[in-house]
């Protein structure tokens, strides 16, 4: 993959938690996020496919290196509305 894709980076890592609520657990901070996304501009979505909107966090690293997590938002983005202004741009 990294000879295919020279020069790219890998921004992050998506899935989803169907009527869950948007957040990285236990296991996905520990099996994925802090084994292969280290780097400070590595993001991680996740998306409650079960909610009106699509909920969907975008959690970043802190600048003390700690992964933002669900009890850092207040609100969730929603994904229909971003995916809405994508197509709109076509
Ligand atoms: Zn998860």
């Amino acid at each position: 993959m990294m000879d295919e894709y020279l020069g790219n980076v890998l921004l992050g890592w998506f899935h989803t938690h169907p009527g869950h609520t948007p957040y990285l657990s236990d296991i996905d901070l520990k099996k994925t996020h802090e084994l292969f996304y280290t780097r400070p501009f590595q993001v991680a979505i996740v998306l409650d496919t079960l909610t009106e909107n699509f909920d969907t966090g975008i959690f970043s690293r802190k600048k003390s290196g700690q992964v933002n997590n669900k009890a850092d938002f207040k609100h969730w983005v929603a994904w229909k509305t971003i995916a809405g202004h994508l197509n709109n741009m076509h």
